[in-house]
């Protein structure tokens, strides 16, 4: 896939009216948005077309109402957030692309915001329905996408509309495509990926993928008892997907093939049991992930492996992280994935944290602006180190 797509800079927006797909999926609770970070993070795109006189019409979609008009996800909310923000109405459209819609963009003077309702009320959205696809791109001139966060989703208003209108990515969308094709495609080594979360069968493409890229790859949290077990070792009660043995077999064997150098944990903290609830306080002990005890679990790296994790981590010149080293919703369990974390903000490396669990921890630790870059989106970050086309890129115009 080309990585080097046209953004909002590239193109003439004064005059014009540009349909933005944003990222407005924003968190509530009893009507009210708990966190503003999604639009906030969308400032700048709609800044910069504010500021370039274009006619500005955003679009989002909001939890997954699946074609129904459901009132508690309408985006109202957003514009009267996004207006506040702006310092400036935020026009609301009381449909998505039907005669409200229309007539709105039709009036819309240069510098001004409006904001459609919520994609996913129209049921042809996640269908990619052409129908809606035109609907939408017949409001404007322009498309531009900077919602990430749904760039692996082929829908109306992520990429079917960019069949009929000239497609460009915003700052967000700009951002993600830059930093991560960079690492993917012609990455600063040493490039060293840390591959976490509980199942390997969730990240099978992701290993096979970064084998074929990746000078170190370190496999940690649930992932790794499987390879243990692939390797021989007894791993006691730790999660372990006995019909991906063999795939971890190959996985262990392509590595060697490409003498790409692969890490599993050498110790790890085990317990009689998986803490319930999760964040209980629980005995744990540590041991050589060569001694696991029958009746144990491993439920996070152990010291020596966080340290050996950390080392590879702080010699790269890019580092590549997606899912947490063991199970970090507890404090105890903690303490690999914080290591982990901690080593990503002290290293120099061009240093990228997929989605989820992980961007959650860096932020809470607060080593958040000492990353390079954390992704917005889970899903599409993912299925980017797969070397998968995200639909919401591939569709944007090549420079
Ligand atoms: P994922 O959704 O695949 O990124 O996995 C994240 C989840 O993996 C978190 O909720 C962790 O608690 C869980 N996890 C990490 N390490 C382990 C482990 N050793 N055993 C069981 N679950 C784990």
């Amino acid at each position: 896939m080309n990585y080097n797509k046209k953004s909002i800079e590239d193109i003439e927006v004064a005059g014009k009216r540009v349909l933005c797909r944003c990222d407005f999926n924003v968190p509530t609770k009893e009507g009210k948005i708990t966190s503003d970070k999604r639009i906030v993070a969308a400032l700048p795109t709609i800044e910069y077309l504010i500021a370039h006189k274009a006619k500005v019409i955003l679009c989002s979609h909001m939890g997954k109402p699946k074609g129904e008009w459901k009132p508690e996800l309408s985006l109202k909310i957003v514009a009267q957030r996004l207006s506040q923000l702006l310092g400036q109405e935020v026009i609301m459209a009381s449909d998505v692309a039907g005669e409200d819609a229309k007539a709105k963009a039709a009036a819309l003077e240069e510098g001004q915001v409006m904001l459609l309702e919520n994609t996913r009320y129209i049921k042809g959205e996640t269908k990619n329905d052409p129908e809606l696809s035109k609907a939408l791109a017949d409001l404007a001139d322009i498309f531009v996408n900077d919602a990430f966060g749904t760039a692996h989703r082929a829908h109306s208003s992520t990429a079917g509309v960019a069949d009929y209108l000239p497609a460009v990515s915003g700052y967000l969308v700009q951002k993600e495509v830059s930093i991560m094709g960079k690492a993917l495609a012609n990455p600063e080594r040493p490039f060293v990926a840390i591959l976490g979360g509980a199942k390997v069968s969730d990240k099978l493409n992701v290993i096979n993928n970064l084998l074929e890229k990746v000078d170190t790859l370190i496999i940690g949290g649930g992932m790794a008892y499987t390879f243990l077990a692939a390797q021989g070792y007894s791993v006691g009660k730790s999660l372990v997907d006995n019909e991906k043995l063999d795939y971890c077999k190959e996985m262990m064997a392509k590595a060697q093939a490409k003498g790409v150098n692969l890490l599993l944990p050498v110790d790890t903290a085990i317990a009689a049991s998986f803490p319930s609830p999760i964040d209980a306080e629980i005995p744990v002990d540590y041991v050589d992930c060569t001694a696991i005890p029958v009746d144990q679990m491993g439920l996070d790296i152990g010291p020596k492996a966080a340290e050996a994790f950390a080392a590879a981590a702080k010699t790269a010149k890019t580092v590549v992280w997606n899912g947490p080293m063991g199970v970090f919703e507890n404090p105890t369990l903690a303490k690999g994935t914080i290591a982990v974390a901690q080593a990503l903000a002290d290293s120099d490396a061009t240093t990228i944290v997929g989605g989820g669990d992980s961007a959650a921890a860096c932020e809470q630790l607060g080593f958040a602006d000492r990353i390079t870059h954390i992704s917005t989106g889970g899903g599409a970050s993912l299925e980017f180190l797969e070397g998968l086309e995200l639909p919401g890129i591939a569709c944007l115009q090549d420079k």
